[in-house]
């Protein structure tokens, strides 16, 4: 299997360049990868005006930076991201992001930080499976699971996502390319470009073959577009960041909603994939943590407002006792708490 590599460079920065993928929708033989390079390769250029090309090539499956996937269960599979803030050494590549193959296609959820990101989970794949990859889920907003949406959809995916994703990203977006490079550096994104979803989905099922997937938005918890995927035969819950481990949960929706998700039974649930952190883990006890962290921000905060201390105050006196278990505390925390405190003086 054969996939043509653009080397683009940003027509503002002609040193800063970096091998793009453009994938086929299906498998191509290495002549037919060479078969029209160049018309793909402009075609696909005249969509990014920033970049400018410097030529192509064509590679095997097997040569290209790839993903480290684990299998879950048969058919589930799972690349860990780094738990930490997106910095300079991980390059933003801090989400979890799935992979479910059935007899027919393939789902994947989660698009990665980046098109770079993206372009190696797509080549993990297609070291396991030429199958087509029907749909990609992305489970919020944020650019550790959104950013690399614009790959799949070239790949032949159907981007889905939460009735509300799409408003998410498109009031975001721009603001995210302003603050996003800075973290990561300016090579870690290029050619990535935040699109918003093909559809929105409030309930679906996708039938992949041997592999169902219940896809479901919740009401407003982490953001105002969370969307689970269940994996029907294992129990296998993809939560998005409705759950986080290792890395300090976000709160960038509604602290009493948030809680109530993590407070609702799941019978049909064995095991979950959280949006950060290690995966699988049982459920609920994998989520816990997350449950712990938001259910004592809600006590401090409703304490400070019930005592009448101003936002300031309450930001610095709220102190989960488990602050050194999480990464990211000292940035998130007081977000968070000023967050909560915004939405709980009002209740
Ligand atoms: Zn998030």
């Amino acid at each position: 299997m054969f996939h043509l590599l653009l080397t683009a460079c940003l027509a503002a920065e002609p040193a800063t360049c970096a091998e793009r993928l453009l994938p086929a929708p299906s498998p191509l033989t290495r002549e037919e990868c060479e078969t029209g390079a160049e018309a793909r390769a402009a075609s696909w250029l005249a969509t990014h005006p920033d970049l400018a090309g410097r030529g192509t090539r064509c590679a095997a499956t097997d040569s290209l930076p790839a993903l480290t996937l684990s299998e879950v269960v048969p058919g589930v599979l799972v690349h860990e991201g780094t738990p930490a803030l997106p910095d300079r050494a991980n390059r933003g590549a801090i989400a979890n992001l799935g992979v479910v193959i059935g007899t027919d296609a393939i789902a994947v959820i989660d698009a990665g930080s980046s098109r770079a990101e993206a372009e190696a989970l797509f080549a993990a794949i297609r070291l396991h499976s030429p199958l087509p990859i029907r749909a990609l889920i992305v489970t919020h907003m944020h650019p550790d699971h959104s950013f690399g949406a614009d790959l799949f959809r070239e790949a032949g995916a159907e981007v889905l996502g939460a009735p509300k994703l799409a408003a998410g990203i498109e009031s975001r977006a721009a603001a995210w390319l302003q603050s996003y490079p800075p973290q990561v550096g300016t090579k870690a994104l290029l050619g990535t470009r935040p699109i918003p979803p093909d559809r929105g989905v409030a309930e679906e099922r996708i039938d992949l073959g041997g592999a169902t997937l219940h896809l479901r938005a919740a009401a407003t918890a982490h953001t105002d577009n969370d969307l689970t995927v269940l994996h029907a035969e294992s129990g296998t819950l993809f939560t998005g960041d409705l759950v986080f481990n290792g890395l300090l949960p976000t709160l960038d929706g509604s602290l009493t909603g948030w809680l109530g998700w993590l407070g609702e039974s799941r019978p049909e649930v064995r095991r979950i994939v959280a949006g950060h952190g290690p995966a699988p883990l049982p459920w609920p006890a994998g989520a816990a943590a997350t449950r712990g962290y938001l259910d004592r921000l809600r006590t401090d905060i409703r304490a400070a407002i019930a005592a009448g201390q101003p936002m300031s105050e309450a930001i610095r006196q709220s102190h989960p006792q488990d602050a050194a278990r999480w990464q990211g505390y000292d940035v998130s925390h007081p977000r968070n708490a000023s967050a909560a405190y915004a939405e709980l003086e009002w209740e």
